[in-house]
């Protein structure tokens, strides 16, 4: 029998941007015989909380979000609907799916027949540029959903989704190999724990900065090679140089919101080094030496998100138990005061938020 599918849900919505976040009962659920070929209907488990999430609550970024806002964009939940007449769906109703950042694209420009998916002409923004994961139900489309294997709870897998996503992708274009090293700047923060234990597992040795014991602690937890506090260490460009032997790292996945974490790779990274720019600070501008770059032949790559395959690549080896997120379980009518722990950069690891 097909699951009842009530006429209004709860959700956490921003009216304006700046504004607080409300929790709201009388949001409106899109009905099954509504659902346009492609699209289907998801209830959701769970969803995580990511700093972009934040942004877009304040509208702090160049680009402007929706209002009013449903944001989330790293969701986990179970298809409940499918639009009539969808031909070819690689899901069916009753699998368990994830939602991105990405909640659509075309498959068909230039930019997806690439591979380069979040770079498409037609995309559509999860919690950004439609309504996102904060919700207990969400329309999503079959064909960009992320299938979540068994074996793996959905609050372990939802950061998986977009910080574990983004680092995993990172990692996979950083051009390193076994045993070369990686700067992880912020390792101890939601993007960052997810980078040491993927760089760990593809056999790298990871460099961890961030500051302070608890960080530290878990960055060694995780495996993390070398240790670098940065409230303490007078010359991290040293520091690094030091460890990896005076040569410099292999490569650097800067996830900070500084501008000075991407300045100093270009300084301690060796020749050939990869820069890869994974961060989304507001305003923050790249203030590298060209005549370095130039000269220590490094190579600065933007990073953003990742495909469907990429996605898929990355919850699979967290689905093995590689991969684990550290986080804290909440409930969706706690957004509110997450946003504030999160503006404070109180927040070792992730926040996931269970829906009631
Ligand atoms: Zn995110
Ligand atoms: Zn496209």
């Amino acid at each position: 029998m097909a699951p009842q599918i009530p006429k209004t849900q709860k959700a956490a919505v921003v009216q304006k941007t700046g504004g607080k976040v409300q929790i709201k009962d009388d949001i409106p659920v899109k009905q099954p015989e509504d659902l346009a070929p492609g699209e289907c209907l998801l209830k959701m488990h769970c969803t995580g909380v990511c700093h972009t999430d934040l942004h877009a609550a304040l509208g702090d970024w160049p680009i402007p979000p929706q209002v009013p806002l449903i944001g989330g964009h790293e969701g986990v939940g179970e298809v409940v609907a499918i639009g009539k007449d969808t031909v070819h769906s690689p899901v069916k109703i009753g699998d368990r799916v994830g939602v991105k950042w990405i909640a659509y694209s075309c498959l068909n420009c230039e930019q997806c027949r690439k591979g380069f998916e979040q770079n498409c002409y037609n995309v559509k923004l999860s919690g950004y540029t439609v309504d996102g994961t904060f919700s207990q139900y969400l329309v999503s489309y079959v064909n960009c959903v992320t299938p979540i294997p068994d074996g793996i709870p959905s609050e372990d897998a939802a950061s998986i989704l977009c910080a574990g996503l983004t680092v995993y992708r990172a990692l996979k274009y950083s051009e390193t190999v076994p045993y070369d090293w990686i700067v992880l700047p912020g390792a101890g923060g939601g993007l960052g724990h997810l980078a040491v234990q993927y760089a760990k597992y593809m056999g790298r040795r990871v460099i961890a900065i961030d500051g302070g014991e608890e960080k530290r602690k878990l960055c060694e937890s995780l495996g993390a090679d070398a240790w670098i506090d940065y409230t303490t260490c007078k010359d991290i460009v040293a520091e690094v140089k030091r460890i990896t032997e005076g040569k410099g790292a292999h490569a650097a996945v800067v996830t900070t919101a500084s501008s000075s974490g991407y300045t100093q790779a270009v300084d301690y990274l060796r020749d050939g080094g990869k820069l890869m720019a994974v961060g989304l600070p507001a305003k923050a501008t790249l203030d590298a030496s060209i005549f370095f770059t130039v000269f220590k032949s490094i190579k600065i790559i933007g990073s953003y998100v990742g495909n469907r395959e990429d996605a898929n690549e990355a919850i699979k080896i967290a689905a093995a138990g590689k991969v684990k997120v550290f986080y804290k379980c909440d409930k969706l009518s706690a957004l509110e005061s997450v946003y504030d722990l999160l503006g404070q950069g109180k927040i070792a690891g992730r926040i996931v938020l269970q829906m009631e």
